[in-house]
């Protein structure tokens, strides 16, 4: 028998909140789904993975976006997340139903919870992937081994990882980095129960409270038309809240306006900040350091202001302005308002 025969299909941690789900595990449910198409002999499924309690009847909306079974894990223990409870359950089912991959949403969740099953289960895990690619020399004598691809030395490099020797081949991925497929309401798949056998039922952190969290104003990565700042345009922000205003949009920035003291991080665009997917990214006096593209480069239309005409924003827009921000934000203004009154 080969190695790994046993180990099968794509898994894909569905995160979830008192009952309701983070984007990312739906991204992630795209993703895989455009991984398994891609071996269509060796007949592999998407199987979303859903912890918590009272989540059952979410089963029908994973399938709905895209999984083709759906494991449920439904325990008061599983109510709120705790590190210790999610990692017995995750660990345990894991170990009963083999996955060949694993994928988890690189969120603080994810990124507490990964790490730790696969410490336990001694799996090889590549943390905050940007890209994965099924192994297609591999695939022709049926391992679907995965590439994945990740960002290193501070982003100036990429790296791909393969776990050749361990299942399953686990991954976080950040919130944004793979496209949503549309939701297909009429689509079946299997639903499944897993009990886990709890070896104790005594936490060993107790939760005396649970706070709402503080929900910052504005979250950038759900806004469809974003308006970059960088430290060319911290002397005129107004006009860029101004600009962004006129389109609907929202703010955000380089991670140079959030050290000079001009932004909250949760603002910040890149590497160490989020990754944004809008239709627009208008970039206003940001020069494209690759930690800031890697963030916003998927926006499907990037528009720069920048006085430098050398400036690396521009090798990755699909128009650029060559002029002071300035000056060119006024204009655009009025262009706008003048748009708008047509
Ligand atoms: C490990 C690591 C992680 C990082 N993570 C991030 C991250 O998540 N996000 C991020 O953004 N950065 C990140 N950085 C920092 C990144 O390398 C850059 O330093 C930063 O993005 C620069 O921001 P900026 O383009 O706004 O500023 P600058 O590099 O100072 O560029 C300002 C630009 O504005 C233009 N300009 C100046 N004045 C005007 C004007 N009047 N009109 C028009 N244009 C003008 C200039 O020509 C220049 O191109 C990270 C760095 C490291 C090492």
């Amino acid at each position: 028998m080969a190695k790994f025969e046993e180990y099968k299909d794509i898994y894909v941690f569905v995160e979830q909140e008192n009952g309701n789900i983070a984007e990312v595990g739906y991204e992630l449910i795209s993703e895989a789904r455009k991984l398994v198409a891609t071996i269509p002999a060796m007949g592999y499924k998407v199987v979303g993975v859903l912890l918590g309690n009272g989540i059952k009847d979410k089963a029908q909306e994973v399938i709905a976006h895209g999984a083709d079974k759906v494991i449920v894990v439904d325990d008061e223990l599983l109510k709120d997340y705790s590190t210790q409870f999610y990692a017995d359950a995750l660990t345990q089912l894991i170990n009963k139903y083999k996955p060949d991959s694993f994928l988890t949403g690189a969120t603080p969740l994810g990124r507490d919870l990964a790490p730790r099953v696969a410490a336990r289960i001694n799996a090889g895990l590549t943390a905050d992937a940007t890209k994965i690619e099924v192994d297609q020399e591999e695939a022709a004598n049926g391992v679907a081994l995965l590439d994945v691809t990740r960002p290193t030395f501070g982003g100036n490099l990429f790296g791909t990882i393969v776990c050749k020797n361990t299942r399953p081949q686990m991954a976080t991925i950040r919130p944004k980095v793979f496209e949503l497929a549309p939701v297909d309401e009429s689509r079946t798949g299997e639903v499944e129960e897993f009990k886990p056998t709890w070896t104790t039922t005594e936490p060993e952190v107790f939760v005396e409270k649970v706070i709402e969290k503080v929900k910052g104003d504005v979250d950038i990565t759900k806004a469809d038309i974003l308006v970059g700042a960088g430290r060319g345009a911290e002397g005129c922000l107004d006009l860029v809240q101004q600009v962004a205003d006129e389109l609907g949009g929202v703010v955000c920035c380089s991670r140079a306006v959030v050290e000079d003291g001009y932004m909250d991080k949760d603002r910040q665009v890149g590497q160490t900040g989020k990754t944004v997917r809008p239709s627009l990214y208008l970039a206003c006096g940001i020069s494209g350091a690759v930690q800031h593209c890697a963030g916003m480069d998927k926006s499907d239309m990037i528009i720069s202001i920048n006085r430098d005409p050398q400036a690396e924003i521009f090798s990755i827009s699909n128009m650029g302005f060559v002029g002071d921000v300035n000056k060119v934000l006024p204009l655009l203004v009025e262009s706008i308002k003048a748009a708008k009154s047509e």
